[in-house]
């Protein structure tokens, strides 16, 4: 079903979605698929709800992200169970991302209440300098299938916050979690129009969005080809952005390093929902002197991991989300190899006993090169590369990436050696020994081709403000 002016409704044309799971490849529910029809009667309630929505104090506003995160903890095991279904990461994994959700509505009721304005001292007596903050406007939302519970909320929470109504279209592959997502802000009694969710065919339904001069910002996470189309088709109507793109995140290992430590971190940032995130590792870049001890350290545990259906106790990878994503991992690979790369742990399809997913089996290379197609491209799936390095300056000139700039990673006991990363590495997010930096009171976002804005944290709620400067004189 849709949900548009605080309403379950069917799609304008009847046509309909298959979800389909990726573990076992059956379809397991048909949902309502929306098209530019209704992509524009959604816009049209969120303007209807606009004048009453910012009008409302902010502490009323933050009433209804806290009653829709109440309502998520109460639900959180049967959504894991449904993120898991429709896009295959391991449940524990899907409970996370469902706390993280949470936390960005929790996070976001509590900032509603803090949107500042400034007063300026004016270079004339009689002046008086004051910049109000008011809400952008109708916002479209456009959001990815790899968090399809948190990407929602990481958007929905600070536009509401700030007074903004929205209008969601989720990743086809994954409209059920969306869904119940909608379910907790229904419950709150979200008043009509302020949230409206409309699956469905992308260009239809985005199309619309970037059309109409109602909306007055688009919001978008995706892939970095998508991101650029949305900016170029939304510049007709001046349109605000914010794009959260791809990523090629490298992830660096000096000697001086607790190697141990720096082998959990990798698969906790490389193998997390089967390689399929935006600030995964792709790039493992080792000092030569410890590069074989890394090594096999990682692969014997990476071959431990368990690969299954994520319902089963004990998984750790899960099925990739479709054939297009499965065959980008053999590619990678069978490129790597090609290119002299040596497989020290998996390179090949898993079996899954009594599933027929996508599965493959989590890899490690050794001997990669800057030449190799995964060395550039997001592979998206679970293979990690080890490339070898000498000192910290070729380390970093190698790790910056002319085209993406999202996360980056350092393994280091060294402070100067530590800071040297954090301000040479060119890139959004800088984990030090941390591979796991996503948090919902910190500034999430990417510099160079992976994307515009920041969401999380104080900035998030930001993107979502105008500035109007006014000037009184009282003389
Ligand atoms: P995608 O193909 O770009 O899709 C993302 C969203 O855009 C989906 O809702 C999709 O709808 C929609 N879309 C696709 N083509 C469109 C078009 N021509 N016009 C308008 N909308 C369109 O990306 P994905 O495969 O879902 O996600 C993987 C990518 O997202 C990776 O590159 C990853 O790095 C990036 N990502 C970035 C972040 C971040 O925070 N920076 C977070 C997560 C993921 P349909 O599903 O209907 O096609």
């Amino acid at each position: 079903m849709l949900y548009i002016n605080g309403e379950w409704v069917q799609s304008v044309s009847g046509e309909e979605l298959e979800v389909i799971n990726p573990a076992t490849k059956e379809v397991i529910s048909k949902v309502a698929k929306a098209n530019e029809k209704d992509s524009k009667l959604a816009i049209e309630a969120a303007d209807h709800a606009f004048k009453a929505w910012k009008s409302l104090p902010a502490k009323e506003r933050a009433s209804y992200l806290k009653e829709a995160a109440a309502s998520l903890r109460k639900s959180i095991d049967s959504l894991a169970e449904t993120v898991t279904k429709e896009m295959g990461k391991p449940v524990n994994e899907a409970k996370g991302e469902i706390n993280l959700a949470i936390d960005y509505l929790e996070w976001y009721a509590e900032e509603a209440k803090r949107v500042y304005g400034e007063t300026i001292p004016a270079s004339h007596k009689d002046k008086r300098l004051m910049v109000l903050k008011e809400p952008v406007g109708v916002t479209g939302a456009v959001t990815p299938w790899n968090f399809p519970v948190a990407m929602i909320t990481r958007k929905l929470a600070p536009a509401l916050a700030a007074g903004c109504p929205v209008v969601i279209k989720p990743a086809s592959a994954t409209p059920l979690s969306a869904i119940k997502v909608f379910e907790a802000f229904h419950q709150a009694g979200l008043p009509k129009g302020v949230a409206n969710l409309v699956p469905g065919s992308a260009s239809k339904v985005v199309g619309e969005m970037t059309r109409n001069p109602a909306v007055k910002k688009i919001t978008f996470t995706g892939s970095t080809e998508v991101g650029k189309k949305l900016i170029r088709d939304s510049a007709d109507t001046v349109k605000k952005v914010a794009m959260e793109l791809g990523g090629h995140a490298p992830f660096i290992v000096f000697d001086d390093a607790d190697i141990d430590k720096a082998v959990e971190g990798a698969i906790a940032s490389k193998f997390r929902n089967a390689g399929q995130t935006c600030i995964c590792t792709n790039r493992i870049y080792v000092q030569e002197n410890v590069a074989e001890e890394f090594g096999k350290k990682l692969s014997e545990k990476v071959s431990q991991l368990k690969i299954g259906n994520g319902l089963e106790e004990g998984v750790a990878i899960g099925p990739l989300i479709d054939k297009e994503a499965y065959e980008k991992v053999e590619e990678h690979i069978s490129d790597a190899t090609d290119r002299g790369a040596k497989v020290l742990c998996g390179g090949r399809q898993a079996a899954v006993d009594s599933q027929d997913g996508w599965f493959y089996e989590p890899t490690v290379l050794h001997g990669a090169t800057d030449e190799m197609v995964i060395s550039t491209e997001e592979t998206f799936g679970p293979v990690a590369p080890i490339y070898s390095f000498s000192t910290k300056e070729e380390a970093v000139k190698r790790a910056n990436h002319h085209q993406y700039g999202l996360a980056a990673y350092c393994f280091t006991k060294d402070l100067n050696q530590a800071y040297f990363m954090m301000e040479e590495l060119e890139y959004g997010i800088v984990g030090i020994n941390d591979p796991i930096p996503t948090t919902a009171q910190a500034p999430f976002g990417g510099v160079k081709e992976s994307g515009i804005g920041r969401e999380g944290g104080h900035q998030g709620i930001d993107e979502y403000l105008e500035d109007k400067f006014v000037s009184l004189n009282i003389g």
